[in-house]
């Protein structure tokens, strides 16, 4: 079922002090979404929230326009949730974790062997929680995350502590998961982010301060070249170049160009000038990555 989660003005204080102030977001089915910030941000007050475990000090979440003040137990049965320090019962055997699970759901228990079977736990299923390695303790608990096939999902820091290989499997997992449901994943990592979601949040000190679709950033880049050549030139000269949406004159011969194209337009302006009698004496790249854009916002 495709759902939307629609966040307004929600805060968050701990005695006096704000660990969420004003959030305003909406999230829909098929998309994965990012929550990025660095430790103290906020991100795992507001994954806590979002499943009604905390309660926001003001503001509302409406999950298709159903309040989830007054449906908390109608919206959790739509809600898988891992926790940040995913709490499992580990003297439990895999399999007898995820049937009690299953029991506290009304699940049947064919849907635990499949639910085994999707997350890859399969050849460790015969062991007892507390013998897993950090990954298959995370399988775990994605597992019983899933087990009653919710539209959302909320992962605190899913991949924290897995080495590369468990990595590259639990991202592949909330690939394939995000497909028909609304994924919220948090990290304070970057590039984990920019590897598995469409679009990413950015939370600093309790504030949203970035709202980016990642498809868009790649697919409608914008280039912002600075170039100098070694005559001055006219400006409409200029406006010929293919691409270009922004022309600006830094000083004398050196310019500031942006052009919005995938292509890389380097090249085509060393040709353009030598086309034209002039030479590129240095063309430099000026565009903000996404890790400079963090930087910069998480900077104080
Ligand atoms: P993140 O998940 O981004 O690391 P948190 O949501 O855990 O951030 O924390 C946000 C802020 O709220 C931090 O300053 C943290 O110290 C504070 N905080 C979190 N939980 C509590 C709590 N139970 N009591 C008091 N302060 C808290």
């Amino acid at each position: 079922m495709d759902l939307t989660i629609k966040i307004e003005n929600l805060s968050k204080k701990y005695g006096n002090q704000f660990a969420l102030k004003n959030i305003s977001l909406e999230l829909k089915s098929g998309e994965i979404v990012g929550l990025l910030g660095p430790n103290g941000a906020g991100k795992s007050t507001l994954m806590k929230i979002l499943p009604g475990y905390l309660k926001p000090s003001s503001g509302s979440i409406f999950v298709n326009d159903l309040s989830l003040s007054e449906n908390v137990f109608s919206i959790q049965q739509q809600m898988g949730y891992l926790p940040e320090h995913n709490p499992l019962y580990t003297e439990m055997f895999v399999r007898e974790y995820l049937q009690f699970n299953a029991a506290i759901h009304q699940i049947d228990k064919t849907e635990v062997e499949n639910v085994i079977e999707k997350v890859g736990l399969k050849p460790e299923v015969h062991k007892k929680i507390h013998q897993l390695s950090k990954g298959y303790r995370q399988r775990v608990g994605l597992a019983a995350a899933i087990l009653h096939n919710p539209s959302i999902l909320i992962l605190d820091e899913p991949t924290t502590g897995l080495d590369p290989n468990q990595i590259e499997e639990i991202r592949q997992l909330i690939k394939d998961l995000g497909r028909d449901r609304i994924v919220l994943f948090s990290s304070h990592i970057l590039q984990e982010v920019e590897a598995v979601c469409d679009r990413v949040i950015i939370l600093h000190k309790g504030k949203m301060l970035q709202d980016l679709r990642l498809n868009q950033i790649r697919s409608t880049e914008q280039q912002l070249l600075e170039v100098e050549f070694d005559l001055r030139v006219e400006e409409q000269f200029l406006k010929t170049l293919p691409n270009l949406i922004k022309v600006e004159n830094v000083f004398d011969a050196t310019w500031e160009l942006t052009f919005q194209t995938n292509e890389d337009m380097r090249p085509v302006l060393v040709d353009f000038a030598q086309l034209n009698g002039l030479r590129a004496l240095k063309i430099i790249s000026k565009n903000k990555s996404l890790a400079d854009l963090f930087k910069e916002l998480t900077a104080n």
